[in-house]
């Protein structure tokens, strides 16, 4: 009897499907994709995809922006309820307001959001480019920039620009506590501590590296040192004990006490193998973006690729 990974990859071949899959998915989906990366990654993989069918084990932000890239594809998700905190905080209506408060803004939208604010967007970003997109525009223009204050407030810190952020956050990423950060700290005196940008600024301070999850997993194959706390969803670190199987990591204790005492994003859990399986069997669900948002969606998703080339 074939186990459920086999039937996966049988039914992947015979539908001429590509499974992409985020470093938050759990281990299990991780290791059936047919690729493993962060949001830039993901939509740089999305573009060059020759199947005719993109299963994406992520969030439904991140299945949008594979159909926006890809309308002539099925895009489907495991499971249709993988939503984001971050992208909710972040309602098109109330964006539009913000926007036209603010005349004459650069508007520019960390991809984490839905395809309706990324068609009110005039540039897209990832944690990956946010500066090097930022710093694209010229100095005296001002900047909206959403839907991640975090990220945001990190940004100006770095660039100084004027930026208007709009008051969104990550719950897995402002769910870190520095307190219990600073215990297991003093338990691994030693370890270099490196956080992901959404991440609030008390936790950032702390850290030596800050950047996107593939920057982080780059940082821990480069640096000498051997152990590192490592600041954001823990299902990163999968992918990065591979890459570093001698090395010690430790997920960034959060707030909550929980079993395994880390982050963990529940929107990112809830797709799960047997979902994973049913979603190919089924084809569905199945992501769908009308076609006047997709066009104007895919206007700064593209600034975005052509100037992280
Ligand atoms: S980790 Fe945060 S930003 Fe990423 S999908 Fe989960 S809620 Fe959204």
């Amino acid at each position: 009897m074939k186990n459920l990974k086999e039937r996966i990859l049988e039914l992947k071949k015979e539908k001429n499907a590509v499974i992409l899959a985020h470093y938050y998915q759990e281990a299990d989906i991780q290791d059936i994709a047919d690729y493993v990366g962060d949001s830039l990654g993901l939509s740089q993989e999305a573009m060059k995809v020759d199947a005719d069918i993109i299963l994406f084990a992520g969030v439904h932000f991140m299945a949008e922006t594979a159909k926006i890239l890809n309308p002539t594809k099925k895009v489907i998700l495991p499971d249709l309820k993988a939503g984001c905190s971050l992208a909710e905080s972040c309602p098109p209506d109330l964006f539009k307001k913000f926007i036209d408060e603010h005349p004459d803004h650069i508007v520019i939208t960390y991809v984490n959001c839905s395809a309706e604010i990324k068609a009110l967007s005039d540039i897209v970003c990832t944690s990956s480019n946010a500066l090097k997109i930022v710093e694209s525009i010229p100095k005296e223009t001002p900047i909206i920039f959403a839907p991640d204050k975090n990220l945001g407030k990190y940004i100006i810190s770095k660039t100084g620009r004027d930026m208007q952020l709009w008051d969104g956050s990550c719950v897995v990423h402002e769910a870190f506590s520095l307190d219990k950060l600073i215990e297991v700290h003093k338990q691994y005196p030693d370890a270099t501590i490196i956080a992901h940008p959404e991440s609030e600024t008390h936790i950032l301070q702390t850290a030596s590296y800050i950047g996107s999850t593939a920057g982080m997993i780059d940082y821990v194959k480069t640096n000498p040192n051997n152990q590192f706390i490592v600041a954001t969803e823990a299902g990163i670190l999968h992918k990065m004990q591979q890459e570093v199987p001698h090395k010690t990591l430790i997920p960034a204790p959060a707030k909550e006490d929980n079993t395994c005492a880390c982050s963990e994003c529940g929107y990112m859990k809830m797709n799960t193998l047997q979902k994973v399986y049913d979603c190919l069997l089924t084809e569905s669900p199945e992501i769908d973006v009308p076609e006047n948002i997709r066009k104007k969606a895919l206007v700064p998703i593209e600034r975005m690729l052509e100037l992280s080339k």
